[in-house]
């Protein structure tokens, strides 16, 4: 990203904190609501970064899994990739967990006692069947009865899988289909990096609208009232991708912290206004490879896969928001209720998409598991568009440090060599 384009983000998130905070839901111009306006100049913007993704995914993992095909180190890579996500996944659980007991943000205001002598041990039958449907769920995503409708409803997972599978056979074919094939998805690879380039000229402008319709949705007096939620949340993040994150990349990859920041940052500001890690991908891309150094060979493997499975800032958050609502309904958590609530957050983070407001599903899902009252969500709606925004940047941060650590274990020398980002046109 160029500075001037960076200053241009900037700027725009100014504005649209000013715009946003000075607009109620009534305030019109010429008689349209200016929230409406907001919403349209943002929805634009997503609507153009989500119509590159999936040929985006399908052409990068293709040609990645076509020059990869003849590589038996392939089962490592998977391995060493879950490994780094659960990894980083725990840790963040493990933060969020540590701050929401020891802050307990949810003991602050008025407890709705009415659950307080609630049994959880009780709720161990509804867990497994409700565990095993999660499982289930995500299991069936993996091999979709038809992968063009898999594609048009944007179901990762899926197309993910079969696009392994089409890369690796093309390696298996005669050699000139192979060529013929081979050159086709290089071509469409090569085309959509460059319709990613032409989207992100709007980007500042796109910034605009979704902050400042998020602003205008939530208001200052509503964060006001779940501040301490908020504050556990922000700071939980902030130790994950400010401290933990760093550490693993200056002593586990020996890259520099300081540097991947940097070369991450076009990602990270697209992630902030899009709440989104599936319409960040293509950027996210680009900045891996073309800003970090990292090989495609890695990159197109781990990062659409890290945007459906490793969501490690949105697990953070599920972890607080659920032990929130338990304190706020008066509900004590400890001993194997918190190991649950962990293991349900790990397993509920691998199926959640990357999309806006993803989490709260995953959230209601284990409210509903422990007993507690789905509807406590209600709770922190407040600030769930902003804390989402925060989120999606330690979820894509995270799944870049993932990028960065696996590539090292595979010998690339190369990354964050730049001193400066690569500058994006
Ligand atoms: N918005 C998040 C993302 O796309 C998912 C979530 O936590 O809701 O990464």
């Amino acid at each position: 990203m160029k500075n001037k384009t960076l200053l241009n983000v900037l700027i725009a998130i100014l504005l649209a904190v000013v715009a946003g905070l000075t607009t109620g839901p009534e305030t019109a111009l010429f008689g349209v609501p200016l929230i409406k306006i907001y919403g349209l100049i943002g929805q634009l913007f997503l609507n153009a970064l989500s119509l590159v993704v999936v040929p985006l995914v399908a052409a990068s993992i293709i040609t990645g899994m076509a020059r990869m095909g003849t590589d038996q180190s392939f089962g490592l890579l998977g391995l060493k990739t879950f490994g780094y996500f659960i990894l980083t996944s725990l840790i963040a659980i493990c933060v969020g967990l540590g701050l929401a007991l020891f802050l307990a943000p949810g003991t602050l205001g008025t407890l709705i006692p009415q659950l307080d002598s609630m049994r959880l041990n009780e709720v161990a039958p509804m867990l497994q069947s409700d565990a095993f449907s999660k499982v289930e769920q995500i299991v069936l995503k993996l091999i979709p009865s038809n992968i063009l409708a898999a594609a048009s409803q944007g179901q990762m997972l899926g197309l993910i899988l079969f696009s392994m599978v089409f890369g690796y056979f093309i390696s298996k074919t005669d050699a000139h289909a192979a060529s013929v094939v081979l050159g086709f998805w290089t071509g469409v690879f090569q085309i959509m990096m460059k319709i990613t380039h032409l989207v992100m000229i709007a980007l500042p402008i796109g910034v605009f609208g979704l902050v400042a319709k998020a602003l205008a949705t939530t208001g200052i007096d509503t964060i006001a009232s779940v501040a301490w939620f908020f504050g556990t949340v922000l700071l939980g993040l902030a130790i994950y991708a400010l401290v933990l994150l760093p550490l693993l990349l200056k002593f586990i990859a020996g890259v520099s912290p300081i540097a991947h920041y940097r070369a991450m940052l076009p990602a990270l500001v697209t992630a902030f206004s899009t709440s989104s890690s599936a319409a960040t991908l293509p950027v996210t891309l680009e900045c891996v490879e073309k800003n970090a150094g990292v090989s495609n060979r890695i990159s197109s493997f781990i990062l659409p896969l890290g945007t459906s499975v490793n969501l490690s800032g949105s697990a953070l958050y599920v972890c607080v928001g659920v032990l929130f609502i338990a304190q706020v309904y008066g509900v004590n958590l400890h001993g194997p209720s918190l190991i649950l609530v962990v293991l349900m957050t790990l397993m509920t983070s691998l199926g959640t998409a990357g999309i806006p407001s993803a989490s709260m599903f995953s959230i209601v899902v284990i409210l509903s598991t422990l007993g507690l009252p789905a509807d406590g969500i209600g709770l922190i709606m407040a600030v769930e568009r902003l804390l989402d925004m925060f989120r999606t940047v330690v979820n894509v941060f995270g799944t870049s440090c993932c990028a960065v650590l696996v590539a090292r274990a595979e010998g690339e020398s190369e990354i964050v060599i730049h001193p400066e980002p690569v500058a994006s046109e």
